[in-house]
C-alpha cells in the first residue's frame, strides 16, 4: 500500500530489483549510467565471466525441465554445451576449453542433487510491496524441503563463499521476503550454491534480520531518490551521483566513460575474471 506523506499525497513506491539497489550501493555513478542516462551510454565489450554465469544458469534451468529419467550429469553437461555463450573469450580455443570445464562443473554439481526432488520453482519471478518499495526479482531456484521454502542462488565466481556471505546478502534476504509475500508462506532459509565447488553457504533468517535488510533497502531507495532530485535541481551529475572508484572498476561496463574508475583499477582482458592465469 502506498505510504501517505504529511501533505496527504500518496508517496510513490520505488520500483526496484535487488540488483538495482546494489548497483547504487556499490557506485552511485554507475547507477546513474545504468538506469538514468538516456540515450544509454555504450557499454564496454562483453565479459567472459558473464557468459560463463549465464551459460551455467541456463543449463541448470534446462536440466530441471528434463523428464526425470534424463536428469543425469551427462545431460547437464550436454545442455551446457548446447547453450554455451562464446562472448568475451580470448579466442575459440579458450572458449572451448572453458566450455568443457563448465560442462564438467555442472555435471559434478547436479550429481550432488536428487533429481526426483522437484523444486518448487526454477527461475521464478517474485515480487513484494512494502511501504516504500515495489520489489521484484527472479529466484534461481526455490526448494520446498519438507514444508520449508528455501531460496537457492547459483554462483559461478572463483571466490569461495561463506555462510557470512549468505547472511549479509541483501539480494537473498529480499528474495526471501518476496517469496513469502508471493506464495503467502514464510521463507527464512537462503543458500548460495557455488557451482564450481558444490559448496553451499547457508543463512537462516528471522523476522528481525529480514526487517533489518528491508530497512537498509528502503534507506537506499531514499538515497537514490534524493540523488535524483538533486540532479533534476541542477546539481552536477558527478556530485549528485558521485563515482565510487575501487578495484571493481576493472570490471565496470562504463569505465571508458569514467576517468576516476580508470585511475583506480587497471584495464583487464574480458576473460581475466575467469581465466586470469591465461591472460597474455
Ligand atoms: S568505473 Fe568505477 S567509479 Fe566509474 S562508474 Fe564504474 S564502478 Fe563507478
Amino acid at each position: 500500500m502506498d505510504q501517505l506523506q504529511l501533505d496527504g499525497m500518496p508517496r510513490r513506491l520505488f520500483v526496484c530489483t535487488p540488483s538495482k539497489l546494489s548497483t547504487f550501493a556499490d557506485c552511485p555513478q554507475r547507477y546513474r549510467m545504468t538506469y538514468l542516462d538516456r540515450p544509454a551510454l555504450p557499454k564496454g565489450p562483453p565479459w567472459a565471466h558473464n557468459s560463463l554465469g549465464t551459460s551455467v544458469h541456463g543449463a541448470l534451468r534446462a536440466w530441471w525441465d528434463e523428464p526425470l529419467a534424463r536428469r543425469t550429469p551427462t545431460r547437464a553437461a550436454h545442455l551446457l554445451r548446447l547453450g554455451w555463450m562464446t562472448d568475451g573469450w580470448r579466442d575459440p580455443d579458450q572458449s572451448v576449453r572453458w566450455r568443457e570445464r563448465a560442462a564438467e562443473m555442472v555435471g559434478r554439481y547436479v550429481a550432488t542433487l536428487d533429481p526426483a526432488r522437484e523444486p518448487k520453482a526454477v527461475e521464478r519471478q517474485v515480487a513484494a510491496r512494502t511501504e516504500r518499495l515495489a520489489l521484484s526479482g527472479r529466484v534461481d531456484r526455490l526448494d520446498d524441503r519438507d514444508g520449508e521454502l528455501v531460496v537457492v542462488d547459483y554462483k559461478t565466481g572463483r571466490r569461495p563463499l561463506t555462510d557470512d556471505d549468505a547472511r549479509a546478502s541483501q539480494a537473498l534476504a529480499l528474495y526471501a521476503l518476496a517469496v513469502s509475500r508471493t506464495l503467502r508462506r514464510p521463507c527464512w532459509r537462503v543458500e548460495l550454491h557455488h557451482v564450481p565447488t558444490g559448496d553451499v553457504a547457508v543463512a537462516e533468517h528471522d523476522e528481525a534480520s529480514l526487517g533489518r535488510q528491508l530497512s537498509r533497502a528502503e534507506a537506499l531507495a531514499d538515497d537514490i531518490e534524493r540523488a535524483g532530485e538533486r540532479l533534476r535541481a541542477g546539481v552536477g551529475p558527478d556530485q549528485a551521483f558521485p563515482p565510487q572508484p575501487g578495484p571493481l572498476c576493472s570490471w565496470c561496463d562504463y569505465r571508458r566513460h569514467c576517468p576516476q574508475g580508470r585511475a583506480a583499477a587497471p584495464d583487464r582482458h574480458p576473460w581475466e575474471a575467469v581465466a586470469g592465469d591465461e591472460a597474455e
